[in-house]
């Protein structure tokens, strides 16, 4: 891909890193890109993992790997789905399992290179808080990669559903909350985005406090976002975090996230493309964790076969409640698309959202999803499910005006407006415009002298000075 980044490592060999991703597709792929930049730059590589989920050892054959027990199977029964729509209780369980596998085998990893100092830090996931007392009883540096936006993290710090604030919206009862209100201490939202973030506050909320206190004591932060997309959020978090940040997005741009893919990817999907107008095709896929209801499955189908443009529709197995793959569809859907539409159970889509013929994403927003398109010009219809979804979906709709957010959720007249309004008004125009100015400036900045170029230079004297 297009870069600055040049490789070090015929000039340079430099000390070990040793790297830990949160066991999901969403954290597994920037952390493995991120594992690849810095391999170009001369570091070693080890990757520590989790059984659950593991990530391809054999397409990584310059990184070694220790994998670790997580004891997934000892809650697995407890969850409908992984993650349940309580992503708290989750995310903290992986943070007391680990503890003792992590520790032993870091430990050991110590032990292992005899040579003292020859491992220069240690790159945790931000959501692996427990981590950072490890580090620190065996004298490690331990940095964090922040996989969500600057913005997320921001609002996260002063949102009062999880910091309990006394005269919050939030200490009233469901059926009195406001859900149109805005939230005064985060005013891009409204109640009803916050709602939506999990069905657990106190259990989420643990899992943010203890992230960012972590975050603030780690030796610096790694962000997948490039300075020019997230500006005062930048500020903020450089003011109110200790450490150093480092703003060396987006991650993609230099290594596909197809290597880290825990699904087979459809490839055949590309040569149908091929046979499609450019810029007619809608793209629908909400990632590898949310799930939706078999009703609001439905809706999307019938928005789909009622909009009348090409589509390609990422239908995960499982990702209908209660459904294996695709039993839900209504009957006459097959017969009524044809071969307008194609339906895959997982795709290549960073190659989907390059690809010429890509004219919108019906996305989920998660950030990964969300850069992605970015990186591509691609203008967006946003159908946010939980954790930071709903924020990420507000800066796309209200602050970067790049996409439509579809307020009320899941309906075939909302959703066919929607597409309407990306796909074939003027508005949608005005989108794509405002969306192809960013994308150049994500290329301005991953160049040399660019703001991400020179970052990820400061990273890596950062890291070599440990
Ligand atoms: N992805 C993919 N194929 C698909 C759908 C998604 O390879 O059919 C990748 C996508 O490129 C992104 C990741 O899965 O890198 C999803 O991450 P994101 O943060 O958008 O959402 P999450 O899955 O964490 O909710």
């Amino acid at each position: 891909m297009e870069t600055g980044l040049r490789s070090t490592q015929t000039r340079e060999t430099r000390r070990r890193i040793i790297l830990f991703p949160l066991p999901f597709q969403g954290h597994i792929n920037p952390m493995l890109q991120l594992a690849n930049i810095l391999h170009t730059q001369g570091f070693k590589i080890t990757i520590i993992h989790t059984e659950y989920n593991a990530p391809t050892h054999s397409n990584y054959p310059h990184f070694t790997f220790s994998s670790i027990s997580d004891r997934f199977h000892e809650i697995e029964h407890q969850l409908p789905t992984i993650p349940s729509p309580d992503p708290g209780h989750f995310l903290n369980y992986l943070n007391r399992s680990c503890v003792d596998p992590f520790t032993d085998c870091l430990t050991g990893l110590l032990a292992e290179s005899n040579n003292k100092g020859s491992i220069a830090c240690l790159i945790t996931d931000a959501g692996f808080y427990f981590t950072q007392a490890v580090a620190d009883t065996l004298k490690l540096p331990r940095m964090v990669l922040r996989t969500g936006s600057l913005s997320c993290t921001t609002a996260y710090g002063v949102l009062p559903i999880f910091s309990k604030s006394k005269n919050s919206c939030f200490n009233l009862t469901t059926e009195d909350l406001d859900y149109e209100a805005t939230v005064p201490e985060f005013p891009l939202l409204k109640v009803k985005d916050v709602m939506k973030m999990t069905i657990n506050p106190k259990s989420y909320g643990y899992f943010l406090t203890n992230m960012l206190k972590e975050m603030k004591s780690s030796s610096g932060i790694i962000w997948n976002t490039f300075k020019e997309l997230e500006e005062p959020s930048l500020k903020t978090i450089c003011q109110e975090f200790p450490c150093p940040s480092f703003t060396i997005g987006p991650l993609n741009k230099y290594f596909s996230s197809s290597s880290s893919s825990l699904i087979e990817q459809d490839k055949t999907i590309l040569s149908w493309l091929d046979t499609q107008a450019p810029k007619s095709v809608i793209y629908v896929s909400f990632g590898s964790a949310a799930q939706i209801t078999k009703s609001e499955f439905q809706e999307v189908a019938h928005g789909l076969m009622n909009i009348g443009l090409p589509f390609l529709w990422v239908v995960r197995p499982r990702v209908v409640r209660g459904s294996e793959w695709l039993e839900s569809l209504p009957e006459r859907f097959q017969k009524e698309v044809g071969d307008r539409g194609h339906i895959v159970k997982w795709c290549p889509q960073q190659d989907v959202l390059a690809h010429p013929a890509t004219g919108c994403f019906w996305t989920h927003n998660g950030w990964n999803s969300t850069l992605e398109s970015i990186c591509e010009g691609v203008p967006m219809v946003c159908s946010p499910c939980f954790t930071d979804q709903p924020i990420n979906a507000r800066y796309v709709s209200d602050v970067w005006k790049i996409g439509v957010l579809l307020e009320d959720g899941f309906e075939r007249k909302g959703i066919q407006m929607a597409l309407r309004r990306v796909m074939m008004d003027k508005e949608g125009e005005e989108m794509r415009e405002r969306i192809r100015c960013l994308k150049e400036k994500v290329n301005l900045s991953l160049k040399k002298g660019g703001s991400s170029h020179q970052s990820l230079k400061r990273l890596v004297d950062y890291i070599s000075l440990l």
